[in-house]
C-alpha cells in the first residue's frame, strides 16, 4: 500500500492533501505516513510466524521520537548506534531489554549507561571493545550480554559507501577470527556471550547476499556449538532495500520467509535460536516524502534548473551517494510545458541537487514531493548555510501531527557564544 497517491489530480498523504500540509506548516517539510510505518513493521513481525524472533528497528534511519514511540507501542526492539539513540528510545517508551547496541566506537560513558538500563545485547566489534566492556561491567557488578558482530565477507552488490560486510570494511570481526574471540569471551567472568550478529550493508535488493551471510554465520554457530558454546540468538542485521526507482527488492514477508527457510534447511539444531533483524530503511523509507516549493525556474546555457526551498542540508542522499529520488508534482497536469530540469536547492555548493535531468511541467510557487525520503533524510540533515532544521509531520488518516517543529533562528544560534573581549 502506498500512502502517497493522487486523488483528483492532487497528491495526498493518506487522507490529507499535501497542499494542505504545506499551507499549515510551510515548506520544506518531511511528511510521514503512520499507517505505512506500522504496516511495514507488522509485515516483518508477522512473517516470522511461530519462530522466536525480535524485529529491532535501526533507529539511525529515522530517530524521531514519534516514530520510535509508534514502534515501541507495537512491541518493537531497537538497534542503536550511540548513547543519544539510547536516550531517544527510552524517552519514546522503548523497552531497554529489547535494545541491541551496534557500532565500532562505543565510548565508556555510552556502555555504562547501556549496562545501567539493562539492554538486551552489546554487538561487539573488536577485541579492544570486548575488554573495555568487561572492565566496565566488572565495575558495575554484572555480566554484559554480548554478541560478536562478525564480518562474513560477502559482497552485497550495493553502493560502496553502504557496503559493510566486506573484508576491507571497518565493521565487525573477520569471521575466521571469531572462534578465537569467543573462546576469550568465555574466560571473562563479566561477559556473557549470548549471540552472534552481522550486518552486511544497506539497500540490498536481492536475497543472495543475505542467504550467503546467514549460511556463513550458521556454520560459525555450529562450530561454536561443537566447542561447547551454545549461542541463544542470531542477529542478521538490516539492509533490505526499497524501491527508489526500478529496483525490485523482495517484500518484507518474502525476505523473512527466505531467511526462515534457510534456517530450517540448515538443520534442526538452529530451531531454538532467537532470530533478530534490524531493518531501518525498509521500515520507514517509503513512508516519507520531502515536501518543497519551487522558488524559481532558471535557464542556463546547458541546463534548466528548478530552484526549490529544500536543499542538500535537508536531504543529503543525492549529494552524498548520488542517490535517485523520484520527484512528483503535488498537482498533476497544471498545463505547463514539460522540460528537463535539475532540481536544486539554495545552498552554495554545486553538489546541492535533489534530482537531475527530470522531465517536469512546473512553475514557480508550485509544490514538489521528493519520494522515499523517510529513511536517512531528516536525520542526516544539517544546518549548513545556517538553514534551520526543517519540520517533520506525521499524517494519521486525515489528521496531521507536527512531530518536529521547524527550528527557530534563536534555537539555532543559542549554543554559540562570543568572546568577552
Ligand atoms: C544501518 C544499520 C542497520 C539498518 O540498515 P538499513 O539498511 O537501514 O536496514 C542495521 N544494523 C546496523 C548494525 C546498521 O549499522
Amino acid at each position: 500500500m502506498d500512502a502517497f497517491s493522487y486523488h483528483d489530480g492532487q497528491l495526498y498523504a493518506e487522507d490529507m492533501p499535501l497542499s494542505t500540509i504545506a499551507a499549515q506548516v510551510s515548506t520544506p517539510c518531511y511528511v510521514y505516513s503512520r499507517s505505512m510505518i506500522e504496516n511495514q513493521w507488522r509485515a516483518f513481525d508477522n512473517a516470522f510466524a511461530g519462530r522466536d524472533h525480535l524485529v529491532c528497528y535501526a533507529v539511525k534511519a529515522n530517530p524521531n521520537l514519534a516514530i520510535l514511540n509508534l514502534l515501541a507501542r507495537l512491541g518493537s526492539g531497537f538497534d542503536i548506534v550511540s548513547g543519544g539513540e539510547l536516550e531517544r528510545v527510552l524517552r519514546a517508551g522503548g523497552d531497554p531489554s529489547r535494545v541491541v547496541f551496534s557500532g565500532v566506537g562505543k565510548s565508556d560513558e555510552e556502555m555504562r549507561r547501556a549496562l545501567d538500563v539493562g539492554i538486551r545485547c552489546f554487538n561487539v566489534e573488536s577485541e579492544g571493545e570486548l575488554l573495555r566492556l568487561h572492565e566496565l561491567s566488572e565495575e558495575v557488578g554484572c555480566a554484559a550480554p554480548v554478541a560478536l558482530r562478525v564480518n562474513p565477507d560477502v559482497d552485497p552488490n550495493t553502493h560502496p559507501h553502504i557496503a559493510t560486510g566486506l573484508k576491507e570494511n571497518k565493521f565487525g570481526i573477520p569471521i575466521e577470527a571469531a572462534p578465537q574471540l569467543y573462546a576469550q569471551a568465555r574466560q571473562l567472568p563479566h561477559i556473557d556471550p549470548i549471540g552472534v550478529a552481522c550486518h552486511i550493508g544497506s539497500q540490498l535488493v536481492d536475497m543472495g547476499p543475505f542467504v550467503d551471510a546467514l549460511e556463513r554465520v550458521l556454520s560459525l554457530v555450529d562450530e561454536l556449538n561443537r566447542s561447547g558454546l551454545a549461542l541463544q540468538s542470531l542477529d542478521l542485521g538490516g539492509g533490505l532495500g526499497i524501491r527508489y526507482s526500478t529496483e525490485r527488492p523482495p517484500p518484507a514477508r518474502e525476505y523473512v520467509a527466505t531467511l526462515s527457510a534457510t534456517l530450517d534447511a540448515l538443520g534442526s539444531q538452529h530451531r531454538h535460536l532467537r532470530v533478530m533483524i534490524e531493518p531501518g530503511r525498509a521500515l520507514v523509507g517509503e513512508a516519507g516524502v520531502l515536501l518543497t516549493r519551487i522558488q524559481y525556474l532558471k535557464r542556463a546555457a546547458a541546463k534548466n534548473f528548478a530552484i526549490v526551498d529544500a536543499a542538500m542540508n535537508d536531504l543529503l542522499r543525492p549529494a552524498l551517494y548520488d542517490a535517485w529520488h523520484e520527484v512528483k508534482p503535488v498537482f498533476e497536469d497544471t498545463g505547463h510545458p514539460a522540460m528537463v530540469y535539475d532540481v536544486v536547492g539554495p545552498v552554495c555548493e554545486t553538489g546541492d541537487f535533489l534530482a537531475r535531468d527530470r522531465k517536469l511541467g512546473i512553475a514557480p510557487g508550485e509544490l514538489l514531493a521528493i519520494s522515499c525520503a523517510g529513511a536517512y533524510g531528516a536525520c542526516m540533515s544539517s544546518r549548513y548555510n545556517t538553514r534551520p532544521l526543517t519540520a517533520e509531520v506525521m499524517v494519521d488518516g486525515d489528521h496531521l501531527h507536527v512531530i518536529r517543529r521547524r527550528e527557530t533562528i534563536d534555537e539555532m544560534l543559542g549554543t554559540e557564544s562570543i568572546l568577552p573581549q
